[in-house]
């Protein structure tokens, strides 16, 4: 009796596998059960859930799941703290409409986004110019944004220290380069790479759970999140007004409460619009998403 431990610890589960939980604890990870009086609640552990684990003889039982932070449905993890927003400089061509798309989906879900400029080693020409006045004009909203080429390595290690101590999970299209960077931090990892492998192994991946890998001190999610690039039924147009932190922070000074910024007279982000000081594809791309938002609220 003696040789049998038993203890409370705190952790996270970073795997879920023949029924069993994989949760990480500061002393290594731990094979667990939920209990049936557990899930007699209704409530299902899923990775990235914090649990309470009693542990007898080196096996674990998730006694208590702690209230989540956020949740993303696909992949199913809760309690993501940041996403890395992966979009490329060249190759598929680099999209300003695409990037606020992901930044007010991350920002609806309330997670932190960094977003990591990727291939820029095939940036050439007219479109470098481009590229590097966004870069430039996001930093300036106060985005922060990571330069990167998992080609000649340029700011892989500018990354690693982004995840320490938190859960992250990757965002991005298909082709700009997650798999690739992933690779470039732990070429441990070995993830299969460009078009033609991902799609043949697509009907293994969609049978398979996410895992949460340990990665620069932190856990990184291994299947990309936010692939449904579709505004979520329950935003308003209320939500999408806050996804855009340039606009909050000039919206006190609009004469309406609650300003849309379109039509309305005295808006003050219309002024900083015609004065140059808002990025234009922003407000562009925003005025895209209310009319996209408003014609899905009278379809459904
Ligand atoms: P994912 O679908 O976002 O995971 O993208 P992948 O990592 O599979 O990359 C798609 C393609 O882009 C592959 O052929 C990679 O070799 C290539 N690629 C990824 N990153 C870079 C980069 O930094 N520079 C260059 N030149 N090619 C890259
Ligand atoms: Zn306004």
């Amino acid at each position: 009796a003696e040789s049998r431990i038993e203890e409370n610890r705190d952790g996270t589960i970073i795997r879920l596998q023949g029924g069993f939980y994989d949760v990480m604890t500061p002393q290594g990870e731990i094979r667990s059960r939920a209990r049936g009086n557990f899930r007699k609640r209704g409530i299902s552990p899923v990775v990235g859930d914090e649990v309470v684990l009693h542990i007898e003889s080196e096996t674990g039982y998730i006694l208590e799941v702690k209230e989540r932070q956020n949740f993303l449905v696909r992949p199913p993890v809760a309690n993501i703290d940041q996403a890395l927003l992966v979009v490329s400089a060249a190759e598929p061509d680099f999209s300003a409409h695409l990037l606020d798309r992901f930044l007010v989906l991350i920002e609806a879900k309330d997670i932190q986004p960094i977003i990591i400029l990727t291939k820029m080693d095939l940036l050439q020409g007219k479109t470098a110019q481009e590229v590097n006045e966004a870069i430039a004009a996001y930093r300036k909203i106060g985005y922060h944004v990571v330069e990167t080429s998992s080609e000649t390595l340029l700011g892989v290690e500018l990354v690693r220290p982004l995840l320490k101590d938190k859960t992250s999970v990757l965002a991005g299209q298909s082709g700009v380069g997650k798999s690739s960077l992933l690779n470039a931090l732990e070429p441990a990892l070995a993830l299969e790479t460009s078009h033609i492998s991902k799609s043949l192994g697509r009907g293994r991946h969609t049978t398979r759970h996410v895992t949460l890998i340990p990665l620069g001190e932190g856990l990184i999610a291994d299947t990309p999140g936010f692939s449904n690039l579709d505004f979520p039924h329950e935003m308003e147009l209320e939500e999408l007004r806050w996804c855009f932190p340039e606009f909050v922070a000039l919206q006190d000074d609009c004469k309406y409460r609650g300003c849309l910024h379109l039509n309305e007279p005295g808006c003050a982000v219309k002024v900083a619009m015609e004065a140059g000081e808002i990025m234009p594809s922003r407000y562009t791309n925003y005025g895209m998403f209310v009319e996209e938002i408003k014609n899905r609220t009278r379809r459904y």
